[in-house]
This record gives structure tokens, sequence and C-alpha cells, in this order.
């Protein structure tokens, strides 16, 4: 079960996985018990949540574009359609996914080789709005 929470220091929302006890805050840190927060929304999948948080923060509408990619490697794959992406949305759901796949869990480093300039935005924005989750220190998988 997925919901949207808002931290209990700085109160600024985000998407988690109802069923891990702890989550640590991306904007300010805060490490807390998510049973311990109010529950603004809830739902069994994450894109679902993603919609919810979109319409409380009042940020832009989650495209769920599929490009095509030629037949290769995955993480060939990866990097062609990452390549190919527009907008922050399609770039998180194809880093989530994409990094998941080749690497089952992925570092920092590793989403760094693909995306150099803007990794640690673009992770902070991924576990904000829940499409990945730190299953251990550093290390992250798509919800
Ligand atoms: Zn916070």
């Amino acid at each position: 079960m997925f919901g949207v929470i808002g931290c209990i220091n700085c109160n600024r929302k985000r998407v988690v996985d109802l069923s891990t006890k702890k989550s640590t805050c991306p904007y300010c840190g805060t490490h807390s018990t998510v049973a311990d927060h109010q529950v603004y929304f809830k739902s069994t999948d994450a894109a679902s949540a993603r919609a919810a948080l979109t319409q409380l923060t009042g940020s832009a509408e989650i495209s769920e574009k599929k490009k095509p990619s030629p037949d290769t490697d995955p993480y060939s794959t990866l990097e062609y359609e990452y390549e190919h992406c527009h907008g922050l949305e399609e770039k998180m759901e194809v880093l989530s996914k994409g990094l998941t796949r080749v690497y089952g869990e992925f570092t920092y480093e590793e989403l760094e080789k693909l995306e150099p300039k803007n990794a640690e935005k673009i992770l902070k924005a991924m576990l904000v709005q829940g499409y990945v989750h730190e299953t251990k220190y550093g290390r992250y998988t798509a919800n």
C-alpha cells in the first residue's frame, strides 16, 4: 500500500510505501516512523499515490508516454530511452524502472553515470514522488 505523507519536521509531502517502517525525508533528512505520519492519501499502486501527490502539491501532471527503443542489452536500452526523454517526470519514470531492471538495486554512482549533472536533484525528486525507495543505506529500487 502506498500513501502520501507529510514530513513531521518540514511538512513537505512525499509518496512512501506504507509497509516500510522507517522513512527519511528527502528534503530535510528527518528520519521518522511511517506510522507516525498523517496519511493524506492511500492506494495499492504507486502511480495513484503520485497522482494524489501532484494534486496535493499542485505540480505538473505526470505523463506516462512510452518511447520505442532498439532491441539491445538492458543498459543500452536504458541509455537510449533516457536520451530521448522529455521532462522530469518521464526521466524519473525511465531512470527508476531502467536502473532497477539493470541493477536490481542501484546506487547514486550508477544514477550519476546516466545523469552526471542532475543526479542529486533527480534522486531527491524520485524519492519524494515515490518512484524509488531506499532499500538499505545508499541503495535504491523502483516502487
Ligand atoms: Zn522534511
